[in-house]
Parts: C-alpha cells; sequence; structure tokens
C-alpha cells in the first residue's frame, strides 16, 4: 500500500480514501446480490436505485429545482462543448450565442459552437488567460439564444467569484472542474454542466442540469445521444449508461453530503488554496502566480518557481523534489509549463499543507 502519496493532478484526479474502500468491498458482490455493479444490467432494479439515489442526493447538495431535469451522459465535457450548441442555440431562429472566453477550455467550447451557430464573444480578446474581463464593457447580445461562461478554467487557474447576468438569454456553465466545490444558485441557470472526474467520481459520466423548458430546441442534426430531450424522456437510459461511473459518483456524493455538503467544501475549499497563496504572496516573487487576486481558483492554483517567466531548472528541481515526498501530479498543463496544485474537494487540509511546508521550506533553500 502506499499512503504516503498525495495526487494533485487535474484530473482524473483524488477520490476520497473510503469511497475506494467502499468500491473495492462492493466490486465483486454489490448489496450481496451477488454481482458487481460492472456487471449489472442498466434496467435492473439494483441499478434504478444506484441512480435514482444519484439524482437525489445531487439534487438535495445543490437545492435543484424541481424544473431542472438531471441528466448522466457520455462524452464528457467535450462533449458538451458540441451538445450544448446542438440543443440551445436554436432556442431562437438567429441561432446565436454569446460566449465569455477567458481560457482553454471555454476557448475550445466557444470553437465548436461556431459549426452549430453564430458565435460572439463579449469582450475584447485576451491577450493572456489571466483574468475576467470587466463585466460592465461586455457586449452581450440580447437576441443571443444563450450566454456561456466556464465557471472555472482548469489549466489557468481562473474562476469566477460572481455569477454572470446574460442580460436577457439563458445562462450556461461549464463547472467541470469547480463542480460541488461551493454552493450554487440552480436557479440562475438554463444550464450547467460538469464531467465527473475532478469533484465528483471517475472520468465516463458527464452530469447536466437544465431546465426543462429548454429542451425540445436541438438541431435537427444533433446525434441522439446528445439531444436532452431525448434523455430527459428516458431518465438518461436511451442508451446503456456509464453504470459505474455513476455508481462511484453516488459514493462521492454520499461522501460529500456526509462532510457538510457544498457549504463545508467551500469553506475547506478557501482554507486548502489560501495555504498556498498566502506562501506565493509572501515569497516576494519566488513564486508567482500570474492570475489577477480577484479571480484566482481554490482548485487549480498554477505558479512559477525562480521568476515570473519560471525557471526551467528550478521547476524541475521543484518537482522531483515534491515526488521525493510523494506529491505527485503538480506539473503544470503543458500549454502553460510551471507548476499547478490541484485541490479538489477529496484533497484534505493536511494534503495542502504538506504542500505548503515543502514550499516554504524550498524557498528557504533556493532564495
Ligand atoms: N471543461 C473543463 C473546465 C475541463 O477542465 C475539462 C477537462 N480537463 C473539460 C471541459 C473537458 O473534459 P473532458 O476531458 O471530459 O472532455
Amino acid at each position: 500500500e502506499n499512503k504516503q502519496t498525495i495526487n494533485f493532478g487535474a484530473g482524473p484526479a483524488k477520490l476520497p480514501q473510503s469511497v475506494l474502500l467502499q468500491a473495492q468491498k462492493e466490486l465483486t458482490n454489490y448489496n450481496g446480490i451477488g454481482i458487481s455493479v460492472l456487471e449489472m444490467s442498466h434496467r435492473s432494479a439494483d441499478f434504478t436505485k444506484i441512480i435514482n439515489t444519484t439524482e437525489n442526493l445531487l439534487r438535495e447538495l445543490l437545492k435543484i429545482p424541481d424544473n431542472y431535469k438531471v441528466l448522466f451522459l457520455q462524452g464528457g465535457g467535450s462533449g458538451q462543448f458540441s451538445a450544448v450548441p446542438l440543443n440551445l442555440i436554436g432556442l431562437k431562429e438567429e441561432k446565436r450565442a454569446d460566449y465569455i472566453v477567458t481560457g482553454t477550455w471555454s476557448a475550445k467550447a466557444a470553437k465548436e459552437a461556431e459549426k452549430y451557430g453564430k458565435v460572439n464573444v463579449v469582450h475584447p480578446k485576451l491577450d493572456s488567460y489571466t483574468k475576467i474581463p470587466e463585466s460592465g464593457g461586455w457586449a452581450v447580445d440580447s437576441s443571443a439564444s444563450y450566454l456561456y461562461y466556464c465557471c472555472n478554467e482548469t489549466v489557468h487557474g481562473v474562476e469566477f467569484n460572481f455569477t454572470p447576468d446574460p442580460k436577457g438569454p439563458v445562462l450556461v456553465s461549464d463547472m467541470s472542474s469547480n463542480f460541488l466545490s461551493r454552493p450554487v444558485d440552480v436557479s440562475k441557470f438554463g444550464l450547467i454542466f460538469a464531467g465527473a472526474q475532478k469533484n465528483v467520481g471517475c472520468a465516463g459520466v458527464t452530469v447536466v442540469i437544465v431546465r426543462e423548458d429548454l429542451l425540445g430546441a436541438a438541431l435537427k442534426e444533433c446525434p441522439i445521444v446528445l439531444d436532452y430531450q431525448v434523455q430527459a424522456g428516458n431518465s438518461s437510459l436511451y442508451n446503456t449508461p456509464p453504470c459505474f461511473s455513476i455508481y462511484i459518483m453516488s459514493l462521492v456524493l454520499e461522501w460529500i453530503k456526509n462532510n457538510g455538503g457544498t457549504e463545508a467544501m467551500e469553506r475547506l475549499n478557501i482554507q486548502k488554496s489560501s495555504l498556498i497563496y498566502d506562501i506565493i504572496s509572501a515569497s516576494n516573487g519566488f513564486y508567482t502566480c500570474p492570475v489577477d487576486p480577484d479571480c484566482r481558483s481554490r482548485m487549480n492554483v498554477p505558479f512559477r518557481v525562480g521568476s515570473s517567466q519560471g525557471d526551467d531548472a528550478l521547476e524541475k528541481k521543484f518537482l522531483d523534489g515534491a515526488a521525493k515526498l510523494g506529491m505527485i501530479s503538480l506539473k503544470g498543463h503543458r500549454s502553460v509549463g510551471g507548476v499547478r496544485a490541484s485541490l479538489y474537494n477529496a484533497v484534505t487540509v493536511e494534503d495542502a499543507q504538506a504542500l505548503a511546508n515543502y514550499m516554504s521550506r524550498f524557498l528557504k533553500e533556493h532564495q
């Protein structure tokens, strides 16, 4: 057993130990029925119970209003980059959509949407993904079908700490990397989606929370498995869903509930991320985070070591030293380099403290 390893990966990411142990315990014989969830029909009474429990836990944790559907789909967050325009851009005849582009993931989503309609980026193009453009200056098109944004940009570490005002069109958000890390007022949104593999489980399932009255506007070329109305009409069982991923999600949601829900997660996430940002701020430029302080992510903390451009040799030494202590997956995304510490719900305060301690020691030794 490898108890010492601390996984700071950006996703797939750390899961609560208790979830892994329960899944292990139940792997070959779920709930005494003699077979594994991996072997179970998605139409069996046992699986029906699992998927219903998962939905009910999500509804409870996020206080999802009754006029919203909860879907469990495949295709990942990227599948939703296509599904969102395919289902929603036709809400208005003009087929226009507004996008806020604050990082890699919203940029990809906007590019995909261009296949299906007219995309308007509501602010001047950013030359670096380190801030959220002043919302007063957004050229929001009131005749757009929706306004889209990514609530937490996983690569760049840019997180919205406010909910954009779409001024008419419905609001759509990619919450893949900060889902259930803080409370959210679902009623402000037309649609929220999130891949599970960061905060709520393993890869394979993507949650879509969509307001009922938005269903039924899919373009005729929308693949049937991505059609929200079809999936909602079949309780996400139009075809075989990612059964095991949904089961793992149910265990993670139970864990979040038992640990105080989204409010408690938020408190812990503030505490964990502050531990790291405080060291960066007090390091006199030895560590630098390029992101504006008012939109620094609680989930993904990107930083450079040695100088604001990053000192390659020192960063390598930092990562090697961390790995020797069991702290893994700290390398920044290949598009930005440097270091990135991802601090999702399952990462504990002790884990973050271990990293903070290492950063302090490394600073003293190399300053
Ligand atoms: N959105 C965000 C915010 C992400 O972080 C990611 C993946 N890291 C995606 C979308 C794409 O998700 P997937 O790999 O499941 O398609």
